[in-house]
């Protein structure tokens, strides 16, 4: 069926607002048809390489918000010293200077033998190869009384967005002398260092404005990500506000009754808490599950050359839901994927065979505005899958200039974002 560009939007109107009778829209293209799942960080950068590396292949991105909040730097903006604004994307770059269709909905099904990815609002789309990079879910229940409901009270704030602004507005109403907690999860979960970034941030507000309040982690795991690095800022900057609790100490969370403000380990022992960030043990996203994507760890088993699905061929799946040992799920891993991806892709659809990647991360971390930590490391694929390059990374010294990483930590997050989302020339 040829359909005409007029005719192709008309179509995707009338299913994003759920009017369509399942129309199956495949536009007519030189090389072929890419359907990207997830307009974050690592959907966003496959589909603007995609279209970069070759303009003749179509690529539909379809992701549920019109706007993107990014989680790197959340905690900055729960703590007050970046606006939510600045953090906050769109998608306009993508479709005006790169062609990228970009469609509005949630996919609801996907089905790999007959290649099509069904919509929410009644459309259908056919793909030659899907990239998939949905995010994360949350794996509700497994912290006892720990659900939907009870994060509007303990917010997780780890999908971005509204639950950040709440979490701010809780530390904004917390009484001076009050304790704020974090939880912790075990690996694997979305940026290993993350909850500590937080518990440091949230103790920078509160020496700013509530100078007798504590911060408490609690942790699941033994160890942390950058944890010497941690504990020298928090003593140095935060003298006696932060403690941490690892799990041989009674860290893990094992329930909480979120109405009374109340987090319990598995001893038993109660904490009482004025403020609490509940951060779950985690998943695949749902979307990724119904796919029959994930296996029985919740997620993605990946061929790590070609991130494409050890389940269902021409399926690629990158970003915090694929296993991409010993990448860590942050932001810059799935950006690195994503370009490993769009390089697999272009090689597929043009009839080559792709080559063999080497990727990159760094995570950085604030402990205040001016002083950040940070972690990199550079992989190289080989017979073993996926391993770290010896001496291609590194962390932050004891003895480093905190002021310069915070300073490289923004300009990290503009790079980024350019990258993603594309910059206007
Ligand atoms: C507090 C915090 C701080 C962080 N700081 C950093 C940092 O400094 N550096 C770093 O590298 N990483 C950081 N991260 C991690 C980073 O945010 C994630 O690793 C990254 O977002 C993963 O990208 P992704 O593409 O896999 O998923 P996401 O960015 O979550 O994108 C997934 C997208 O898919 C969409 N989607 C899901 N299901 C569907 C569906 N069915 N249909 C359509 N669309 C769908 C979602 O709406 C979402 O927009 C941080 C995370 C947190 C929580």
């Amino acid at each position: 069926m040829a359909v005409s560009r007029r005719q192709f939007i008309t179509i995707t109107g009338a299913a994003t607002l759920g009017l369509a009778s399942a129309p199956v829209f495949a536009k007519p293209t030189k090389k072929g048809r890419v359907v990207v799942i997830g307009g974050g960080f690592g959907g966003s950068t496959a589909a603007r390489y995609i279209r970069k590396l070759d303009p003749e292949i179509d690529v539909t991105l379809v992701e549920i918000h019109p706007q993107y909040t990014t989680c790197p730097l959340g905690n900055a903006v729960m703590a007050g010293f970046v606006k939510l604004k600045s953090i906050t994307h769109n998608y306009e770059i993508l479709k005006d200077r790169y062609g990228v269709n970009v469609i509005h909905d949630a996919v609801v099904d996907v089905d790999p033998v007959s290649k099509t990815v069904r919509l929410q609002g009644g459309g259908e789309l056919v793909y030659d190869r899907l990239v998939m990079s949905p995010g994360i879910g949350f794996r509700w229940g497994a912290i006892d009384g720990y659900d939907q409901a009870a994060s509007e009270l303990m917010p997780h704030a780890w999908k971005g967005g509204t639950q950040i602004q709440l979490l701010r507005k809780q530390l904004h109403a917390m009484p001076d002398g009050g304790v704020a907690v974090v939880t912790a999860p075990e690996i694997p979960y979305r940026c290993p260092p993350g909850p500590y970034e937080r518990a440091s941030l949230m103790a920078y507000y509160l020496k700013k404005y509530k100078p007798r309040c504590k911060v408490l982690v609690l942790d699941a795991k033994r160890d942390f990500p950058k944890a010497h690095l941690f504990k020298q800022g928090w003593d140095k900057l935060y003298p006696g506000m932060v403690e941490w609790v690892g799990s041989d100490s009674g860290g893990q969370v094992a329930e909480v009754r979120a109405k009374e403000g109340v987090l319990i380990n598995r001893d038993g022992e109660i904490t009482r808490a004025d403020v609490a960030s509940v951060i779950p043990p985690q998943q695949a996203a749902e979307i990724a599950h119904i796919a029959d994507l994930v296996d029985q760890s919740g997620w993605c088993p990946v061929e790590l050359r070609t991130f494409e699905s050890t389940r269902h061929p021409a399926i690629h799946v990158i970003g915090d839901s694929a296993i991409a040992r010993p990448m860590p799920k942050s932001g810059y891993s799935a950006n690195s994927q994503a370009k490993v991806v769009a390089l697999a892709v272009v090689a597929y659809l043009n009839g080559d065979e792709p080559g063999e990647p080497s990727l990159i991360n760094t995570c950085f971390s604030f402990v205040a505005p001016d002083h950040a930590v940070s972690v990199s490391a550079v992989y190289r694929f080989g017979e073993k899958g996926l391993s770290v390059v010896r001496g291609g990374g590194g962390r932050t010294f004891m003895t480093g200039d905190f002021e310069a990483e915070a300073r490289f930590a923004r300009s990290w997050y503009k790079n980024i974002i350019a990258d993603t989302f594309g910059q206007r020339s």
